[in-house]
């Protein structure tokens, strides 16, 4: 099978390596049909090289496809459609039992070598069943890129009463958007990329704000959700700037998610930002596997989830896929492993 290898500094290659076989019973072997590119794979990218089984590291861990080989498996068959979560949960542990699989304290289980490949191995209960009327792409979007603002969403109860802050208008930041538009809340979305915020725009943002071109930030927010505050901040660009001014510019008892993976950490007052304010935060990082099937209503019902996917590579051109998607000017950029 053909497979993308991390060489770190900026590269990656695409190389053969034998089909991976399920060694264990609970394992099975996926055949990936879409494989998107996540913006958390960037240390990896421009990292130093990292070795993976067989020395082969790829980072992907988004995906969707059929399953292949399933000798033993309790959960799934073989010809099954599956979007692949990214945890290997154990199932029995308390997380995994209220449904919080990637707080698992089982450690992951194997990976063979990630999904930017033809053929990935993985644990069965990462399989999460596909719909048939749920494209591939759309199922491969549904774990991380889409599933993890939802969760937040969820969990902040954003309503069509909100006026919602998105810092970030990256592929989470987007899928944000994309999602608070549907629920009809209010949106005003920052990013000091302007592809990125004309991206936002299209999505349905109501204001789109360049923090950059502005000389009172803090003024210009207040101009357009009132001076009240936002009811509501997502914080997905991970600038620790970013995060100081969700927590600026939040009402008093407003709520807020840290989705951005930083590990700079923002200037907290904590008497001003927390306890006079009484706001709420949650950190968040990845979807919940009962999302899967809300998030496959509400694309039947319109979420025009396929709309952040803005570029399409077979595996061959992988290096071009990574120059373009972290040069930034790209939304969601998708492998197909055998296009
Ligand atoms: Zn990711
Ligand atoms: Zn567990």
């Amino acid at each position: 099978m053909r497979t993308v290898r991390m060489l770190g500094n900026c590269g990656v290659d695409v190389i053969d390596l034998p089909d991976p076989e399920p060694a264990e019973r609970d394992e099975v072997v996926v055949e990936v049909m879409s494989s998107p590119l996540c913006g958390s794979e960037r240390h990896a990218w421009d990292g130093g090289r990292r070795m993976g089984a067989n020395n082969v590291f790829n980072s992907g861990h988004e995906g969707s496809g059929v399953v292949a080989k399933a000798r033993g498996s309790k959960y799934v068959k073989e010809g099954d459609r599956v979007a692949l979560h990214a945890a290997a949960p154990c199932g029995s542990c308390r997380y995994c039992v209220a449904g919080h699989w990637v707080l698992c304290d089982r450690p992951p289980g194997r990976r063979l070598p990630g999904n930017h490949s033809q053929y990935v191995l993985v644990n069965e209960r990462s399989c999460l069943p596909l719909a048939d009327d749920i494209s591939f792409e759309t199922g491969a979007l549904f774990g991380d890129a889409i599933g993890t603002p939802f969760r937040a969403i969820k969990r902040l109860g954003v309503t069509g009463f909100d006026t919602v802050l998105i810092t970030g208008q990256g592929p989470i930041g987007l899928a944000a958007t994309m999602l608070c538009r549907f629920l009809n809340a209010r949106t005003i979305v920052l990013d000091v990329n302007p592809y990125r915020l004309e991206q936002g725009r299209q999505c349905g943002a109501d204001a789109c704000v360049n923090p950059a071109e502005e000389t009172d930030i803090h003024a210009r927010i207040a101009e357009i959700a009132g001076p009240r505050g936002v009811d509501v901040a997502l914080e997905c660009s991970a600038a620790p700037e970013a995060q100081t001014l969700c927590m600026d510019v939040l009402r008093k008892s407003g709520r807020m998610a840290l989705i951005g993976v930083s590990d700079k950490g923002p200037m907290i007052d904590t008497m001003q930002h927390f306890t006079l304010k009484e706001i709420e935060v949650i950190g968040t990082w990845y979807s919940a596997p009962t999302d899967h099937e809300e998030l496959e209503a509400l694309v039947r019902r319109g979420l025009p989830a396929d709309d952040m996917v803005t570029h399409r590579f077979g595996i061959e051109e992988a290096p071009e896929a990574f120059d373009l998607f972290f040069g930034g000017d790209a939304a969601k950029v998708v492998l197909e492993p055998w296009g």
